[in-house]
């Protein structure tokens, strides 16, 4: 029997706290406070923002670089309201990595340039945008989850949020409580990368085009603190090459914060075409590189954290809207992996979000129609056209690095490829994926400037209530069956690889051998996208839990 449910009514819930929907709610309340100025019936809308994290931020990760054009459109005076921005960008560099060489490329590619940028924490910022959305009267709701849509008549009606104080077999603990109805006239879904309320909205609506299979990639990251006199604020690095095998994309980067402070990492395609990619192996082997160790040697890792990267594209993009809710930022697709970038066009995702709904707050039109506009408004968007300009860049490295730059350079579009699972794509074990196998079992992490998945993860801040049902969900016949057998002899089980927090675990003592240790979770999706067999769920744990990330 479902619990009973308390429900609180609102005009819009906006659901994730990341940049997209931050800057919609702060644009959409700017909107109402300047038509409320001039209008005889003034508008009070009731808003909120739920957040699954444990504070603004607490899940926001990025290398990043922000292009501030998007801040023209919503907040002009962002600079002196005290946007933390850590550094201006300044010099610049593009390498292609050996195992121990470098070689600079000597020409930099527009895409590349970052003039005019800065460098920021994600976190930081994230947090940053909370308080300026709270500052303006929006409820920001933390700790919460979104765990499934109300429908009603077809739309979705509202959210439901998590339950608290369930214990690990399914029965309410002393002072438990059931989750919340939040009703709402429009929901924004802002999740980020494979967001868990977007799947169900998917799976409903058939929001990701048959033709346009999204693509991902898992990027790790590190902030560092490093000894003085190695590198300058607003000095960045972009690498391709090693540690990864042609046929694999990904590439590194390193981004001076200041004179001592660093952020770095590494992207590697969630949809290998190897059975055991690592994308925390490869961090570590980035990080012995010489162009990066010689900044990082001596210094201290001070944070650790994981997401997926969503980089199919323009063509791989959902429907932005459906009845009764609109998509944006990174759920809805828009990242531009040819300029590593997709912070502006979240920003900008939600400026239009919000003139969408300021205009159904003014006519009290919320039918899919009047939403509808949402996506009128991004074909006409500068948005759209650096997407398409952008169009099919990452599909480009389907068949491997070399013809992935030819294609980049002579800006050639290939046609996307068909759609495919990823277990056609994995080449069962053979002579290379032994080799490094071989190599992988034999690393040691020094614990100075390498570290374990554990090591890492004790640093991301990622805690979870340990007496709360699985949020990776397998099911029994499929750990005994696909994992234990099928898996075992295809594959060798890449879960015990590419999750970045070591949350699967293989003994082939035990019975069954695949052990999940979910409180590691830094919530990055990547075992939803990379299992060759799609049988792992990753379902919202108890709000609150996950990484808390004050740095990256
Ligand atoms: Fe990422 Fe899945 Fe590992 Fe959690 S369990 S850290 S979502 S790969």
């Amino acid at each position: 029997m479902s619990p009973e449910r308390e429900s609180l009514d609102f005009d819009i819930v906006f659901v994730g706290a990341g940049p997209a929907n931050l800057s919609a709610a702060i644009h959409l309340q700017n909107l109402v406070e300047r038509h409320n100025e001039r209008a005889t019936s003034p508008l009070e809308p009731e808003i909120a923002i739920i957040e699954k994290g444990r504070y603004p931020g607490a899940h926001l990760l990025s290398g990043a670089i922000l292009d501030p054009s998007a801040f023209s459109l919503f907040m002009p005076d962002f600079l002196e309201k005290g946007c933390p921005l850590e550094a201006p960008v300044g010099k610049e560099h593009v390498w292609f990595l050996g195992e121990k060489r470098k070689l600079r490329i000597p020409y930099l590619p527009e895409a590349f340039r970052n003039g005019g940028n800065y460098l920021v924490s994600l976190s930081r910022f994230g947090a940053w945008l909370a308080s300026e959305a709270e500052a303006r009267g929006i409820a920001l709701i933390d700790n919460t989850a979104a765990t499934g849509p109300i429908l009603e008549n077809g739309r979705v009606a509202g959210i439901v949020t998590d339950d608290k104080g369930i214990d690990r077999n399914g029965r309410a603990m002393p002072g438990s409580e059931p989750g919340m109805r939040l009703n709402a006239r429009a929901v924004v879904v802002g999740e980020g990368a494979r967001g868990s309320l977007f799947r169900q909205l998917d799976r409903i609506f058939g929001l990701q085009p048959e033709a346009g299979k999204q693509i991902y990639e898992t990027g790790v990251k590190e902030v560092w603190k490093i000894p003085a006199g190695r590198t300058g604020a607003g000095e960045i690095h972009h690498t391709f090459g090693h540690p990864l095998p042609p046929e694999l994309y990904g590439g590194g980067w390193l981004y001076a914060f200041s004179e001592t402070s660093v952020s770095l990492g590494f992207v590697t395609s969630a949809e290998p075409s190897l059975p055991s990619v690592d994308p925390h192996y490869n961090l570590q082997l980035f990080k012995r590189h010489p162009l990066v160790r010689d900044i990082i040697a001596g210094g201290s890792m001070l944070e650790y954290g994981a997401k997926t990267i969503t980089s199919g594209g323009y063509d791989a993009m959902p429907k932005l809207f459906g009845p009764g809710f609109l998509l944006t930022g990174e759920c809805a697709g828009l990242v531009n992996m040819q300029r590593l970038k997709g912070l502006h066009l979240a920003m900008h995702s939600g400026v239009l979000a919000a003139e969408t709904l300021f205009d159904s707050l003014v006519s009290g039109d919320f039918t899919e129609k009047a939403l509808r506009t949402y996506e009128t408004r991004f074909e006409t968007s500068a948005m759209k056209e650096e997407l398409h300009g952008a169009r099919l860049y990452r599909q480009g490295f389907e068949h491997g690095l070399y013809r992935g730059l030819v294609n980049a350079g002579l800006k050639v579009a290939v046609p996307a490829p068909p759609s495919s699972p990823g277990e056609n794509r994995l080449l069962p074990g053979g002579k290379e994926y032994d080799k490094w196998l071989l190599k992988k079992k034999a690393f040691r992490p020094d614990g100075a400037l390498t570290f374990g998945k554990n090591d890492s993860v004790f640093r991301s801040g990622t805690v979870h209530e340990e007496n709360q049902p699985c949020h990776l969900e397998i099911q029994p016949e499929d750990v005994a069956v696909i994992c234990a057998e099928r898996c075992a002899g295809e594959f060798g089980n890449p879960c015990q690889h590419f999750c970045p927090a070591g949350v699967y675990e293989i003994d082939t003592d035990s019975r069954p051998p695949l052990k999940i240790n979910p409180s590691n979770c830094l919530h990055c999706k990547t075992c939803e996208i990379a299992d060759p067999y799609g049988v792992i769920v990753w379902k919202p744990p108890e709000g609150g839990g996950g990484p808390g990330y004050k740095l990256c």
